[in-house]
């Protein structure tokens, strides 16, 4: 039996970690379950290379409660420690950890979410637990071992009778965290740390069908059918699934596995993703995962299903701000990398060197993966196009390499549904829609029906008008405008610009003389509310309304969203555009 005092220089650390962690307290299994993974696959490698002569047979870790002794425990057949490594890594690597840990975040009481990503280890037992136990038995003939160390810097190690090889971590929970004796609050936890963790979990055992099992159906001498109930038998329950779709090999998964794993990953999302991309790397960093598109147009919890970062297949956080880029954080998945630093804080984050690098990849992966998209199947991603329109909008306008890139597959369609690349629309136009300064006009409309005459006009004068209506196509269009050569100008099609561009085979007459003309202009235009607005009294075509009142398309983008654009004489007021 050995007594001893861990070496610590900050005096009773306990308090502290409990007082700096307070939030976070819940870590500790996370923590624990990691310890006896590592172990458990410790292990393994130690047997594939012929280090230890014994059998992994089907090494799990147990989680169970028990509420009469309130414990809680955490249990592994893993490579276990000799008294001497207890020695070694419990009060002196793990306690290190801890201290360093304290160290770096005593005064970081306000950097809240990075605490707790940062793997304080085994002594975060001690935010949960006035007395923890070890006990364990290595995988080499040596006696086991028994430490027991109630939260103040003094232990006891102690030989044990302990037989199968493993760790048995039993945490004496406090009184203040009765809740971690709650099998719903556990389960919680493990479903949402642990839920792809490497090595199966058992939390307990639930009954299932007995597979073995065929019940029989018996007759009644009233000739009545009956079927025997279906025996059921108890089993583990195995609360992860080790193998999770990103972890394979994308060569081996269908598209119906990406959907089993879209649907595994959030189970209350019952509408299916659009696309998928699977992320594989290993070079200069480690980073793998899969990203969905999800459909935008379906009102989707975006607080709830966010992207997943893990590390080595351990949730660590749903907050992937830094890591993927913004316009990207609309996407669902996971990423897992053991690159991506998580014991620093936010600003510190966004200026790594190696998480630019993992950001400047993803962005990259998104942009190749609707390139081919768009190449492989056209109308396919034509008909995508809305639901995916704002993310890439989004991201030509904050990452100038996904502009470059997207500049070949973002689409313009027009209000008869075709879809042009804008290649494709300056090409198609640049004859028959220039003013006369030699202004490459391309006419959009917002709304189809509000502004209906006006498309109906334009169209009649054999004009392309699209239909643009995300929310920040107004900038993207400002974008587009100035990287070219500063000819091509966006204008909306209730603009005065329908008349004025030159097109050679201009067929449209008005149906008003000259002389009804005359007469109407003054009339209407003391009706218009302001001078900025412009009478015409031009028939645009023979299906439109006869007069038309316009405002300019400066004025019209100052006013943003709410402008009133323009309108129909007659209609009472000028009706809202949008
Ligand atoms: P880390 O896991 O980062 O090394 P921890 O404080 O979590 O730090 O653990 C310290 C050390 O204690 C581990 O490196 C390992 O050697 C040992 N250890 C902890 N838990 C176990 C376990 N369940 N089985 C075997 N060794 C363990
Ligand atoms: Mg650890």
């Amino acid at each position: 039996m050995s007594k001893g005092n861990i070496n610590v220089s900050v005096e009773n650390i306990f308090p502290l970690i409990k007082k700096f962690l307070y939030s976070d307290h819940e870590i500790f299994l996370r923590e624990l379950v990691s310890n006896a993974t590592d172990a458990t696959t410790k292990l393994k490698h130690l047997i594939s290379i012929g280090e230890a002569q014994t059998e992994l047979g089907d090494a799990k870790i147990e989680i169970s409660i028990d509420k009469k002794a309130k414990t809680l425990t955490i249990k592994d057949q893993g490579l276990g420690m000799t008294m001497e490594e207890v020695e070694k890594y419990i009060n002196q690597i793990a306690f290190s950890g801890a201290e360093e840990f304290l160290e770096k975040y005593k005064d970081g009481k306000n950097d809240t979410g990075v605490i707790g990503h940062f793997g304080l280890g085994f002594y975060s037992a001690f935010m949960v637990a006035k007395q923890v136990e070890i006990f364990t038995k290595s995988y080499k003939d040596e006696p086991a071992a028994h430490w027991i160390c109630d939260g103040s810097p003094e232990y006891t190690l102690v030989e044990h009778d302990k037989s199968d090889r493993g760790t048995e971590i039993v945490l004496h929970i406090a009184d203040d965290s009765k809740e971690f004796l709650e099998e719903g609050k556990i389960r919680g936890l493990l479903n949402k740390y642990n839920r792809f963790n490497q090595v199966p979990i058992k939390f307990g055992t639930k009954k299932v069908n007995d597979p073995n099992h065929e019940p029989k159906t018996i007759t009644d001498k009233d000739g009545k059918e009956t079927t025997e109930p279906r025996k059921q038998i108890e089993v583990d329950d195995i609360i992860n699934n080790t193998n999770p779709a990103w972890t394979k090999k994308p060569a081996d998964l269908e598209d119906e596995d990406y959907k089993n794993f879209y649907r595994e990953l959030y189970p209350m999302q019952f509408e299916e993703s659009l696309f998928h991309i699977h992320l594989n790397v290993d070079y200069p960093f480690n980073l793998t995962g899969i990203l969905f598109f999800p459909k935008l147009t379906q009102n989707l919890d975006m607080q709830k299903d966010k992207i997943q970062l893990y590390q080595n297949q351990v949730f660590v956080t749903d907050n992937v701000e830094g890591i993927v880029p913004d316009f990207l954080q609309m996407l669902k998945g996971v990423i897992d990398s053991p690159d991506i630093p998580l014991n620093v804080s936010r600003s510190y984050l966004q200026a790594d060197g190696a998480v630019k690098k993992i950001s400047g990849y993803i962005t990259k992966k998104v942009g190749d993966k609707l390139s081919s998209l768009f190449k492989e199947n056209r109308e396919d991603f034509e008909k995508k196009w809305n639901d995916i329109k704002v993310i890439i909008e989004y991201g030509m306008l904050s990452e100038d390499k996904f502009y470059d890139k997207a500049k070949s597959f973002a689409l313009y369609p027009t209000v008869n549904n075709t879809y042009f690349t804008f290649d494709e629309l300056i090409e198609k136009t640049k004859d028959s829609q220039t003013d006369k300064d030699g202004n490459h006009i391309l006419l959009y409309a917002a709304n189809k029906n509000a502004q209906h005459s006006y498309i109906e006009a334009a169209k009649a004068k054999g004009y392309e008008v699209l239909l643009l209506d995300s929310p920040i196509i107004s900038h993207l269009m400002q974008k587009l405008e100035t990287s070219g050569d500063g000819k091509v100008k966006f204008s909306r099609v209730d603009a005065d610009h329908i008349d004025n561009l030159i097109k050679k085979d201009d067929t449209v007459i008005s149906k008003l003389s000259d002389e009804e003309k005359e007469k109407l202009k003054p009339i209407i235009e003391a009706a218009v509310p302001s001078q900025t607005y412009t009478v015409q009294l031009e028939s645009l075509d023979s299906n439109a309304f006869p007069f038309m009142i316009t405002v300019p398309e400066f004025m019209r983008r100052m006013k943003e969203m709410s402008a009133t654009g323009g309108g129909m004489f007659g209609m009472g007021s000028l009706p809202d555009m949008y």
